[in-house]
């Protein structure tokens, strides 16, 4: 028997709706590219979104074409973000850091029919124009005329009557939305979003164990939009009536924290790297910044060393928010925080599971699997993690061959070595492909990594395997000095001692002037694998 419920469909129209009507008041402000702040409201969205379905029909996109934006975090992003889908279309969002071959790859993959490149951006599509094949090229920001072969972003939407806009999606299912994964090994991977997934997504962010996003908060994702749906964020603030800060190309701590203090941002997002450089900023000049609206700095996209959380928290009252996800998974995870059992522990237990990528959204489920089936959640045993749930990805966009990213039963296989504790966190050992085997026994490059970014010399650290005749595989750390410190190897050996065995600490340390980053500014250890491959351990030949 069924039930006697409505089955309105969980739609973005349906999100958009609700910020219209509820919130239609409230702001999404935005850092344009000559500084210049740019603010309008909710309802402001909703004629521009309406606007630009329509002039995407005009242009010929019907349902299920993809439209790519190139673009920076900013309100005409936002208005794709929302008109898009609502043209029955789907929104590939496309990495700007990308390299130009990868980026023409992407674009022809998914078959892109139109593209919105930001003005200062355009240098970069014009290296993949000659291979990359959309009908049309749409300039945003644009200051000057565009070129003959291209349009204008602003001049198509006064052009576009929002009247004549008819809803196309009834579907909860269709799909709304692509990301490719930055794989740092083999070709990128079109993961797409239905409107039923990001819909759940909204809301399960909204939920006080998550995110919490609400109506009062001041979200500012400097994670960027091309990155797994900016981590939801333009969707879930929306759907909450949370005040939107985009920070346009201006990412540097400087610019994030004067948006923190003029804007009263509660909420800000973005990958260790980016709270790493603003924490060496807020170190030096504490005083230029009031930083006190901040209720939370999310991050995620690789580990946060347990260091940070507590130099924010000690040195500047801010609350680090850890959590875990993958473009295949929309991305929201697993979020850690503190349960309820350890709200009066020790802080130094708090942040041991603080440190944690933490316990699964609702909807989302666990488990991880070793050699021997699944492991138990001791919070020892390591396995590769699986995830299922509403906004997991069950397949890839036209990818055959993927099938090994699947379980027979459904599951998704992450790639990623973690142990699951009594209470269900996770905590995440490695990637796969990083794990280090020296000897027969398993190292946690990120454990050491996080270590060694504790060390009050040390910004940035990678711990990479490095072929060694003995050993089979033997950890290389790879360091960048924090400016004007000149810490010696022993100095970092000694800091090591203290928390791991000796067999784990790498054999060398390498120092260099930044680390090789891939486009969502993670580590790209590939390419630290790739340079030191014939490495050589300064006392390998005493061994
Ligand atoms: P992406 O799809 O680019 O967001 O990458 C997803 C991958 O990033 C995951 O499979 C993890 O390996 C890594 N990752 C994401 N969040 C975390 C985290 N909090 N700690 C450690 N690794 C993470």
């Amino acid at each position: 028997m069924d039930g006697l419920m409505m089955k309105g469909p969980l739609t973005i129209p349906a999100i958009l709706r609700r910020a219209e009507t509820v919130f239609g008041h409230k702001t999404i402000v935005t850092r344009r590219p000559d500084r210049s702040l740019h603010r309008y409201t909710y309802a402001d969205l909703g004629q521009r979104a309406r606007r630009l379905a329509v002039a995407l029909a005009g242009l010929g996109v019907g349902p299920g074409d993809r439209v790519a934006t190139l673009g920076w975090n900013h309100h005409q992003h936002l208005e794709a973000y929302f008109g898009v889908p609502m043209a029955g279309a789907v929104l590939h969002t496309l990495n700007l850091r990308l390299h130009a071959d990868e980026l023409a790859y992407i674009v022809n993959h998914a078959g892109d029919r139109v593209v919105l490149v930001d003005q200062d951006l355009l240098p970069l599509f014009q290296q993949i124009r000659a291979d990359v094949n959309p009908k049309h090229v749409v300039i945003v920001e644009a200051d000057s005329p565009p070129p003959d072969d291209m349009l204008e972003y602003e001049a198509l939407l006064e052009a576009a009557d929002p009247a004549a806009f008819t809803p196309l999606v009834t579907d909860e299912h269709q799909a709304a939305s692509m990301c490719y994964t930055t794989g740092t090994t083999g070709r990128p991977k079109g993961v797409l979003y239905s409107h039923r997934a990001i819909f759940l997504h909204s809301l399960a962010s909204l939920a006080i164990d998550t995110l919490g996003i609400s109506e009062s908060d001041v979200a500012l994702p400097v994670v960027p939009m091309f990155h797994a749906n900016a981590w939801g964020i333009p969707y879930s603030a929306a759907m909450a009536g949370a005040t939107q800060v985009l920070p346009g190309p201006y990412l540097d701590p400087a610019s994030l924290l004067e948006l923190v203090q003029n804007e009263r941002v509660t909420v800000a997002l973005g990958v260790p790297t980016v709270w790493l450089a603003l924490l060496q900023t807020l170190d030096t000049h504490r005083d230029d910044w009031d930083v006190s609206s901040v209720r939370m700095l999310l991050v995620g996209g690789s580990a946060a060393p347990a260091s940070m959380i507590q130099a924010f928290e000690e040195r500047h009252g801010l609350t680090v928010v850890h959590a875990w996800g993958m473009t295949e998974t929309s991305p929201l995870g697993t979020v850690a925080h503190v349960p309820s059992e350890l709200a009066l522990a020790p802080a130094e237990q708090r942040l041991a599971v603080r440190a944690k990528q933490g316990r699964p959204a609702p909807c989302i489920e666990i488990r991880a699997r070793g050699a021997d089936g699944f492991v138990p959640w001791d919070g020892r045993s390591l396995g590769e993690l699986e995830v299922r749930g509403p906004w997991v990805a069950a397949d890839y966009f036209n990818h055959a061959g993927e099938g090994h990213a699947f379980t027979d039963d459904g599951w998704f296989r992450t790639g990623d070595i973690v142990t699951i504790d009594d209470h269900g966190y996770i905590e995440i050992h490695d990637r796969a492909k990083d794990l280090i085997k020296s000897g027969g026994e398993w190292i946690s490059s990120v454990a050491i990594e996080n270590a060694l970014m504790g060390h009050p010399d040390i910004v940035e650290a990678a711990v990479i395997a490095v072929p060694h005749p003995k050993w089979v595989e033997r950890p290389l750390a790879v360091v960048v000095a924090r400016p004007g410190r000149t810490p010696s190897s022993e100095d970092l050996r000694a800091h090591l001692a203290a928390r791991f065995e000796r067999w784990m600490i790498p054999d060398a340390f390498e120092f260099l002037h930044e680390l090789p980053r891939t486009g969502t500014g993670k580590f790209l250890k590939s390419a630290l694998r790739a340079r030191f491959k014939d490495y050589t351990f300064p006392d390998q030949e005493a061994w």
